[in-house]
């Protein structure tokens, strides 16, 4: 068994990083290649497949400074000064600490996913740097804080986006360096500083991403500390930055656990969950785009992005076309001999039907093709998406597995379709979609499922703006209500009134 964070050919760290090394450096001269992988016709995605110039290298300590603090106290007084400078400085200034952010983001957007990977040993180094340049480029900046005024007999009536102050963040393991990065644009372009508790898996990617923002923001002519974190996380120190007296509003993003104890902290929290995402395929869908849209989104960071399609939901008279098209698009379609031995590896304990199974924590964000190995089943090439067909009981119709493996069930008609599908998300209110044609029915689940994202005929990662349109973010919260954040949701209203005057018609 691999450990978490392990390698499947069993290298030390020390081979592991002379391999990495060199080839970076075999890689440094060579241009960025780019191809498509199975994705949608609407919604391509560009896999670029290079590995990172320069640091593929973990730092054995965490040192203090450039952002880093010991203690969650430190990290929030000198949040704290930092806010009141940048409260200080002018629009165009923070405009220009958000750009050369963008910009040193971008630059190192790959050797942060290449850390994220190697440190979690979650998912796909190439989806890691595309969700690093998605959030680097596509979160919202000042652009989005628009003021209002309302002008009367009585005179004129202004409303603004006003900073809380100093906002602590919790991440997660799943997304550690794009949520970072997100919700930082986000909270600073709406005037605020940030404390981040990160995942204590996650510490070392995390703080080096740290260390990048503080250097950004000080290019951009902003203060130190705007960002800072605590350099030994723990669930200890996320709950003391819960109740700390210093910090205005938080920000979790993670499982139900953490969104519980945000919620009992006292302070306002924006709090983004877990979900569930199913997908409906009704007799009106292209079958072929459907299959190349749901294999790209379920293979998206082997499943750990938490819109990734979870379960799928046809109805009778297509299923078995859509399989053969899933089959032909590059999923491995498992066996019910093969699905028995795959369910005995991701599951450690099972708890019968409709219930959420107990899944092998050390195979999440696996490849495929460790799966397959630890199921004892062997297969050539490295199929993206293992593909079970499942009756509607089906524990992985009921979980958020997080590994790329993913049911398909069918139900007689559309109607039937959707009540499973909503039935499945357990009132997350996360994510979900549909393909189809049929416009009425399309309408009917968007209504009936009612999530924060509702993807119609595409992979739902265009939902974060990935091959759709729209801004991006990491923090989706479901549960309070903001959706996909961004410098509103960090913001407060304020409101100015002119009395009798400046009404100017
Ligand atoms: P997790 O809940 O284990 O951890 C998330 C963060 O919360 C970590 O920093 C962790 O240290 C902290 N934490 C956990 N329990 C806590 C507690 N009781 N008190 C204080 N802090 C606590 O989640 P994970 O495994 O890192 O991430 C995967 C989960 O997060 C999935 O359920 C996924 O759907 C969800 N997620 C949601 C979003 C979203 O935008 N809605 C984004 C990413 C991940």
């Amino acid at each position: 068994m691999s450990r978490p964070g392990g390698n499947a050919l069993n290298l030390s760290d020390q081979q592991v990083d002379i391999i990495a090394t060199r080839l970076a450096e075999r890689f440094s001269t060579q241009p960025v290649i780019k191809t498509t992988i199975a994705a949608p016709r609407s919604a391509p995605i560009i896999v670029p497949r290079v590995v990172s110039r320069s640091v593929l290298h973990v730092t054995p300590h965490i040192n203090l400074g450039e952002g880093v603090f010991a203690s969650v106290d430190d990290a929030v007084a000198a949040a704290g000064v930092a806010f009141r400078e940048l409260d200080g400085m002018s629009l165009a200034g923070r405009q220009k600490i958000i750009a050369s952010i963008r910009a040193s983001m971008l630059e190192h957007a790959e050797e942060l996913a290449v850390h994220a990977h190697r440190e979690t040993g979650l998912g796909r180094v190439e989806h890691k740097l595309i969700k690093n340049r998605l959030v680097a480029s596509k979160t919202a900046g000042t652009e989005v804080l628009t003021s209002h005024a309302v002008t009367g007999d009585h005179g004129l009536t202004l409303i603004e986006y006003a900073p809380f102050g100093v906002i602590g963040a919790i991440t997660p393991t799943t997304n550690p360096t794009s949520t970072i990065i997100c919700n930082t644009i986000a909270m600073l372009a709406a005037g605020n500083s940030v404390v981040f508790n990160v995942h204590p898996s996650t510490r070392e990617c995390s703080m080096a991403n740290i260390r990048l923002l503080h250097h950004a923001i000080i290019r951009g002519g902003g203060p130190a500390n705007l960002v800072t974190a605590v350099a030994e996380p723990t669930i200890e120190s996320a709950q003391t930055l819960m109740g700390h007296k210093g910090i205005r509003l938080l920000a979790v993003t993670g499982g139900s656990g953490v969104v519980r104890q945000a919620m009992c902290s006292g302070k306002r929290a924006i709090c983004a969950g877990p979900g569930n995402p199913p997908v409906v395929v009704d007799a009106t869908a292209d079958l072929e785009h459907a299959a190349r849209g749901i294999i790209a989104g379920a293979s998206f960071d082997n499943n750990i992005v938490c819109v990734d399609e979870k379960e799928v939901i046809a109805v009778d008279c297509i299923v078995e076309e859509l399989l053969q098209q899933m089959g032909r698009n590059g999923a491995y379609l498992l066996t019910t001999g093969e699905l028995q031995r795959v369910e005995e590896a991701i599951f450690s304990e099972q708890r019968g039907p409709r219930q959420r199974a107990v899944v092998e924590k050390d195979l999440i964000g696996k490849n495929a093709s460790e799966i397959l190995a630890r199921a004892g089943i062997s297969c050539s090439g490295d199929p993206r998406l293992l593909v079970a067909h499942v009756t509607n009981d089906h524990p992985l119709i009921w979980i958020e597995q997080m590994m790329p493996v993913l049911p398909v069930t069918s139900v007689p008609d559309v109607e039937q379709a959707i009540e499973l599908a909503k039935e499945a998300e357990h009132g997350f209110g996360h994510s979900a979609g549909m393909y189809s044609r049929d416009i009425d029915a399309l309408s009917r689940m968007a209504r009936t499922i009612n999530t924060s994202i509702f993807t119609k005929n595409g992979s739902f990662y265009a939902g974060l703006g990935e091959g759709g349109e729209g801004h991006t973010s990491f923090t989706i919260a479901s549960p309070t209500g903001e959706g996909l954040t961004g410098p509103i949701s960090f913001s407060r209203l304020r409101r100015c009134v002119m009395v009798d005057h400046f009404r100017i018609i």
